[in-house]
């Protein structure tokens, strides 16, 4: 089924992010974490997402929180964004090391601050401050690969590894969009790509780029977060949604858009204000979970593009 048109009163979807494993033991655990946050979602979908994102961020499996990718330097480097799209509060952290949750950070930031986004030294002060301990993020299986891919560029060749999710086999970046029946919010979490440059931030945190939310829809996306951010890629299906389209319509556009633009890859996952789903990918994999009055959808999945708009 491409896409989920429901009157139901509370939907939870998430993504996986791009490239990433479609493997049993992958999508439980975004299952899990859905059905997580429904708990939550008639109380406050800003915790729901939360909630979310926490388990993602807890599992080794996603390239977020422990187990984020490494960078140049053998450094976790993470941003996490989230967004109420009721009132239009904006909170994301960038570049932030040692902390369990960057989400929950970046929730704190938009609770108790006017502030908008914080990155490096900045966000880990905060978070201290904040109560958010020191944790460890760098997973062995990471910084085994990280080694690897260092060994390899010292011989002169070229890292194997898949650039998103830093192995293998592995997660990328995870997002979640929620509608209550009342509202639309989005969150996302990600280490970003493997080796990096140190202090490099990308479209998770970048409101428009891969994340946006308003009245009308709540979108997250996934891929080479510079071709996101430079073309604006989450507003412009929130715009396409205002415009008419539904979500799904919307979001292949905005791939082809993407594609043509950029000759970028990526996911996109987006829910609008009539309870609609829509997600597709230009990619390997794309895993997205849906969650409907605390159903999952068994049968949901997201659009495969990637014949049409090949990148390789
Ligand atoms: N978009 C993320 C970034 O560029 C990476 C990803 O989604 O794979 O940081």
């Amino acid at each position: 089924m491409p896409y989920a048109h429901t009157m139901a009163m509370g939907i939870i979807a998430v993504h996986g992010g791009l490239d990433t494993s479609r493997e049993k033991q992958y999508i439980k655990i975004l299952q899990e974490a859905a059905l997580q946050g429904h708990e939550l979602l008639s109380k406050n979908r800003i915790q729901a997402l939360e909630a979310v994102l926490q388990v993602l961020e807890e599992s080794p499996r996603f390239n977020c929180g422990y187990g984020s990718v490494l960078n140049f330097n053998g450094i976790v480097e993470m941003d996490a964004a989230i967004i109420d799209g009721t009132s239009s509060r904006f909170a994301a952290v960038a570049a932030i090391q040692d902390v369990h949750h960057p989400i929950s950070v970046a929730r704190a930031l938009m609770e108790k601050t006017k502030d908008v986004i914080l990155a490096g030294d900045g966000a880990i002060k905060f978070a201290r401050k904040h109560g958010f301990p020191t944790a460890n993020c760098v997973s062995e299986e990471q910084l085994d690969a990280w080694q690897k891919a260092r060994e390899s560029l010292a011989r002169g060749e070229k890292p194997t590894q898949n650039l998103y999710t830093g192995l293998a086999y592995h997660g990328d970046t995870v997002g979640c969009v929620v509608w209550d029946g009342e509202g639309l919010a989005a969150a996302s979490s990600t280490g970003g790509y493997s080796l990096k440059p140190p202090g490099r931030v990308g479209d998770t945190p970048s409101l428009g780029g891969g994340i946006f939310a308003s009245r009308t829809s709540a979108v997250v996306c996934t891929g080479l977060g510079e071709a996101f951010i430079e073309t604006l890629t989450s507003k412009y299906v929130d715009e396409a949604i205002a415009a008419g389209s539904v979500p799904e319509q919307a979001i292949k556009s905005a791939l082809k858009r993407l594609h043509a633009q950029k000759g970028a890859e990526g996911g996109i996952l987006a829910v609008d204000c009539r309870g609609r789903v829509g997600s597709a990918f230009n990619a390997g994999q794309f895993p997205v979970v849906v969650v409907v009055d605390g159903k999952i959808l068994e049968d949901y999945q997201p659009v495969n593009l990637r014949r049409e708009l090949s990148v390789h």
